[in-house]
């Protein structure tokens, strides 16, 4: 896990993306070999658009690669020396891709932190989720990432990150175990240090508790 953690918090960090892509008719090619590889044949009616048209939604599903998770924050922040409140975001719905199988993950994420002097605006802490969310992932780098960019942009008193979320490659393949959810948790700073300020946040989003960080 803290190998893991190591290796999100350097993703995170290192802003290598968007990389260079293939054009996007080498990527139809690829999606028709998928389907041949299926056992159907790309060239019939109903799949004959499908090429396009998968290609089009991984536009949308790994949008993320393309946006910059530290200037959404930057440009934004707001001074404010009187609010030292904990600052709480639940139930922010979460869609992601597992970047084992290209499946979705599909769940909630809830965000909290301590300010000391700078606040975003909720809008911003919704769209960092989805930033990292468009990007092929594992349910506990995601988690790490979208700590460790509010810590580094915000420079916060704490940070806390808890995702709940199903993963389809445990669900509808593989194990095929319906129902199950997975709990990831990061904390950062006084979440981590103190007892209290990390139990008023977990009971604020009325979770039994994450995995620990
Ligand atoms: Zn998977």
């Amino acid at each position: 896990m803290d190998a893991l953690i190591k290796e999100a918090e350097l993703r995170a960090g290192a802003d290598t993306y968007p990389r260079p892509r293939p054009s996007r008719a080498k990527a139809e090619d690829a999606v028709r070999t998928l389907i041949e590889w299926a056992g159907d044949d790309p060239d019939r009616e109903g799949l004959r658009g499908t090429p396009d048209r998968v290609v089009r939604a991984y536009e949308e599903f790994f949008a993320g690669y393309g946006e910059d998770p530290k200037a959404l924050l930057a440009t934004t922040f707001e001074e404010t020396d009187d609010y030292e409140e904990m600052v709480v975001l639940r139930d922010i719905r979460l869609e992601s891709h597992c970047e084992h199988h290209i499946v979705p993950i599909l769940g909630k994420a809830h965000i909290a932190y301590l300010p000391a002097g700078r606040v975003v605006g909720v809008s911003k802490l919704a769209r960092l989720v989805d930033v990292f969310a468009h990007r092929m992932q594992i349910q506990e780098s995601l988690t790490a990432q979208i700590a460790t960019t509010l810590d580094e942009v915000l420079k916060p008193s704490g940070v806390a990150v808890v995702i709940e979320a199903t993963h389809q490659c445990m669900t509808t393949r593989g194990i095929h175990k319906p129902g199950v959810s997975m709990v990831t948790s990061r904390m950062l700073g006084v979440f981590r240090t103190d007892t209290a300020t990390r139990q008023e946040f977990l009971s604020l989003i009325r979770t039994g508790g994450g995995s620990g960080a």
